[in-house]
């Protein structure tokens, strides 16, 4: 059975995507940071349903944090085949508002998080000669957002990231793909009214915001030998708004 690592999966797109995973047969590391009991109720439902999951909290800014969940995923399940970095925060405001501990921490869990995740992972794929990786950027990676202005340089720095790493390990056997989301229905958008909701659905082709369903099935795609040929490549799942 292969081990798939969803980072920030307590929650959101992380969450619905460990789910799938697990239905598509994966035993799952479920990561989050605080919330300790969204965490369980993501393993508890994959359990649940007859899958393997368990928590491993972690604070993927922390490169020591990180190297530690790798090797108490490796004790519990064997090593990571399938990782998703997922785990982001949003903020929003203008850059000149911005504290250098905002921006530097924001950074730290946007860009470098799965840049420690993906150094970790790495060892023992190249090991095997083979491995997946996905990074999940954003559509203000690819356009830029005003207000969003370090979000979308670190996601930006994803898609990058994801180019770079896939011809780095390529020849090891290991893909590298990235899935830019559009708007989706999780925590990240609460503070969006229903108003402010309608004008995106509207700007939308597709007339709707996303669900983290939507993410997490382009995720199971790539992970699957059904995405054998495909690496380096970046996956828009936006209904169009981009
Ligand atoms: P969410 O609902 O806010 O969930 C965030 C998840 O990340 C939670 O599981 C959280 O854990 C975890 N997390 C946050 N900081 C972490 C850290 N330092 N270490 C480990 N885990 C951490 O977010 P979401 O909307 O599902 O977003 C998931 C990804 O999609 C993010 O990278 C986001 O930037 C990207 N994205 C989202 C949208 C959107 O519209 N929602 C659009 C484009 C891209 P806790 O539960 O412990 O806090």
């Amino acid at each position: 059975m292969k081990v798939a690592l969803v980072t920030g999966s307590s929650r959101g797109i992380g969450a619905a995507t460990a789910k799938m995973l697990a239905k598509a047969g994966y035993k799952v590391a479920v990561n989050y940071k605080s919330n300790d009991a969204a965490a369980e109720d993501v393993v508890k439902c994959i359990i649940g349903f007859g899958g393997e999951a368990k928590s491993f909290r972690a604070d993927i800014s922390s490169p020591e944090e990180v190297g530690q969940m790798f090797a108490d995923i490796a004790n519990a399940f064997g090593e990571v085949d399938v990782l998703v970095n997922n785990a982001g925060i949003s903020h929003i405001g203008l850059l000149q508002d911005m504290s250098d501990e905002e921006i530097l921490s924001l950074t730290q869990v946007n860009l470098l998080g799965a840049i420690y995740c993906s150094k970790e992972a790495i060892k023992p794929m190249i090991a095997k000669k083979e491995g997946v990786i996905i990074n999940i950027s954003s559509m203000w990676g690819e356009v830029g957002a005003s207000c969003e202005v370090v979000y979308s340089a670190c996601k930006a720095g994803l898609i990058g990231f994801t180019k770079a790493l896939a011809k780095e390990v390529g020849p090891s056997g290991i893909r590298v793909n990235c899935v830019s989301p559009g708007v989706i229905n999780t925590d990240m958008n609460r503070e969006l009214n229903d108003e402010a909701i309608d004008a995106l659905c509207q700007e939308t082709p597709l007339l709707r915001i996303g669900t983290p369903e939507d993410v997490a099935r382009t995720v199971a795609f790539l992970a699957s030998d059904e995405a054998d040929f495909v690496t380096g490549q970046i996956f828009s799942v936006n209904g169009g708004i981009i």
